[in-house]
């Protein structure tokens, strides 16, 4: 069979919540390229003789080499015949840099797929109770990163993060500071309601519940991954 990529979101921890078919895919896998989010145990279902390589990226890393390498690895693998299942947290065009790798693929004229996956912007907070929608509460959320916040390359959207009803930040518990700042210098209420969930879905999921005002404090102690939810559903209780 002539070799081919399918990029398969994992879900955002809980192995139980990868989709039919990207499990499906895993199983028919030749090499899995796997992330640092995606669930280890999702592994145990890819067939024995598979070939699985670890391309975590580290926070340290060079980003655009470690890109590089892992768009070389699904062109080598594919070209030489292999089913190349991206196995990547969440889903992989949430700021899991899929687009890249399907542009590889395209460039190489490999065939690919896409399985999409539950993303940990929604999935987090609705496994805290959270709604990212809820009828008179909120009828909007975006989905922002956090990662930018005090870098001089600021390119977020602030004003909108600061009026939307649900904002939702990834990759923001370092910048937790920097996040609340721009936020209120946008114009959010500091009493506005704001939770973060670490470690979603998993057995050693972390809610924190707060205002933009107090969330940092409250917050010292949680380690990524977490979303940063601020709005009035962060505050909303069933
Ligand atoms: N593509 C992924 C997001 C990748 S960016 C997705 O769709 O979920 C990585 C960020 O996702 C982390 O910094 C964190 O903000 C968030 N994240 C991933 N897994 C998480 C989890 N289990 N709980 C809370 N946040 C999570």
């Amino acid at each position: 069979m002539s070799g081919r990529l399918t990029l398969v979101g994992a879900g955002p921890g809980d192995p139980d919540l990868i989709t039919v078919k990207g499990l499906r895919a895993l199983r028919e896998a030749d090499v899995v390229l796997y992330d640092r989010l995606a669930s280890r145990d999702l592994l145990c279902d890819v067939p024995p003789e598979a070939l699985l390589i670890d391309v975590g990226k580290k926070p340290k890393d060079d980003q655009t080499a470690k890109q590089d390498w892992i768009n070389r690895l699904i062109v080598e693998h594919a070209r030489n015949g292999k089913h190349v299942v991206r196995l990547k947290g969440g889903d992989s065009f949430v700021f899991g840099r899929g687009g890249e790798e399907i542009a590889a693929a395209v460039a190489a004229e490999i065939p690919f797929q896409v399985v999409p996956g539950v993303t940990s912007a929604i999935a987090a907070p609705a496994s805290a109770g959270i709604p990212v929608t809820h009828r008179g509460v909120a009828n909007a959320f975006g989905v922002f990163t956090g990662h930018e916040a005090d870098e001089t390359a600021d390119t977020i959207p602030w004003a909108a993060a600061a009026c939307i009803p649900t904002a939702l930040f990834l990759m923001g518990v370092e910048r937790l500071s920097g996040l609340v700042s721009k936020l209120l210098e946008h114009g959010r209420d500091p009493d506005c309601p704001a939770a973060l969930v670490a470690h979603g879905t998993l057995p050693n999921q972390v809610v924190v519940r707060g205002t933009l005002s107090t969330i940092e404090a409250l917050g010292a102690e949680i380690t990524p991954p977490a979303v940063l939810i601020v709005g009035e559903v962060a505050g909303w209780q069933p």
